[in-house]
This record gives structure tokens, C-alpha cells and sequence, in this order.
């Protein structure tokens, strides 16, 4: 598993679009399978110890998303279910599903690029993340949403 180091050359932003890029990374992968193009990773201690990207259509799961694929492998890399101290990247806003698996982690961080206006977890009125994670949205926007929006036109 790589460790990135980079020693305080890079500010906290940086370094958010530094693992967003990965996320991004695995969107395409799914874009290229023909699946939504969303993706995520999962970080503790500048190592990525969970990865995802969406794989609804493959598994013939509505379960599959990104997220819940990045919270299983952290979790097998831990060898604990919980994920206090990580970090998930994930490229679009998670749904109201994912949001409440990531309640069950006690996840310290997550960083979403675009916001999903019809699904996302911040459609519904309640807060349903875990009291102790914080949330940051806007990461890379532009680039996660495009993906989506040509992901969508060629579906047309
Ligand atoms: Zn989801």
C-alpha cells in the first residue's frame, strides 16, 4: 500500500484534490464499464486503504456504490468496522444510503466533489451523518460533475 508523503508541502486543499484525483481515477474506471462514473477511496494516515467505483450494473446490486465498496475494503485493510480517523473521497455527493453506512464507521471525514440535487444525502431534512464526521463538498466540482453530465448524454 503506498504511503504519500508530502511533508507539509501541501495544504490541507492540496491534498484533498490530490485523493479526489484518485476518486476521479475510478470514476472513469467506471465510466469505461459502462457504470455510473462515480468513485471513491477511503485514507488514514496518508495511505489509501480503501478503494471503490460504482458497480451496480455489474453485480446486478443497487447496493453497489462507490462508497459502500470503499467502507468494505477499508474495513477488510483494518481488520475493524470502524473508521475513526479516515477520510472518504468520493466524487459525487453520497446518497441518503451511503451517508447512514458511513454513520456506522464513525468516519472522521468526508470530501464529496459535486452535489447529486435528486439523491443526495443533504436532500432529506434530518442529518443523518455521524455527529463527529465532517463534511466538505466542492472538491474538484467542475471535473466530477462533468463526468457525470457526459456519463448522462451518452446514455441519451
Ligand atoms: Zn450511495
Amino acid at each position: 500500500m503506498q504511503v504519500y508523503n508530502f511533508e507539509g508541502a501541501l495544504t490541507r486543499e492540496q491534498e484533498d484534490e490530490f485523493y479526489m484525483k484518485e476518486a476521479l481515477k475510478l470514476a472513469e474506471q467506471a465510466f469505461k464499464e459502462d457504470e455510473i462514473p462515480i468513485g471513491a477511496v477511503i485514507v488514514a494516515q496518508n495511505r489509501i486503504i480503501g478503494k471503490g467505483y460504482n458497480l451496480t450494473e455489474r453485480l446486478n446490486d443497487v447496493t453497489a456504490h462507490a462508497e459502500m465498496q470503499a467502507f468494505t475494503a477499508a474495513a477488510n485493510f483494518l481488520g475493524g468496522k470502524y473508521l475513526k480517523d479516515c477520510t472518504l473521497y468520493v466524487t459525487v455527493e453520497p446518497c441518503v444510503m451511503c451517508a447512514g453506512a458511513s454513520y456506522w464507521t464513525q468516519l472522521s471525514r468526508i470530501v464529496y466533489g459535486t452535489i447529486d440535487e435528486k439523491r443526495g444525502y443533504s436532500t432529506v431534512a434530518a442529518n443523518i451523518l455521524h455527529p463527529k464526521t465532517i463534511i466538505i463538498g466542492g472538491v474538484l466540482e467542475g471535473e466530477c460533475a462533468r463526468l457525470m453530465k457526459s456519463f448522462f448524454v451518452s446514455k441519451r
